[in-house]
């Protein structure tokens, strides 16, 4: 492999990771994200897709459980809240 790594953090999460190819947002279409950042927004557009409005429980137990395995899937969860406002 010839590409070397590029490390640098992620806008929407700040976390250091992998962002030699990163993921595209699907809020601007162009602003580099980590590839657990780009699974979520594609998760949460499907669950608006189909849902049209996520419940406040789908919420709530999303950061419960979040909480649970790690702090920083937590930051995502933040942004989740400020959408939902
Ligand atoms: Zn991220």
């Amino acid at each position: 492999m010839s590409e070397k790594t590029k490390f640098g953090k992620c806008p929407r999460c700040d976390t250091t990771c992998d962002m030699t190819w990163p993921a595209i947002s699907r809020r601007d279409n162009k602003t580099g994200i980590c590839s657990g950042c780009g699974g979520s927004e594609a998760l949460f557009d499907m669950k608006m897709h189909r849902k049209k409005q996520l419940l406040k429980n789908e919420y709530n137990n999303d950061i419960k459980m979040q909480q649970e395995i790690d702090s920083q899937i937590v930051s995502e969860c933040h942004w989740l809240i400020k959408v939902q406002e």
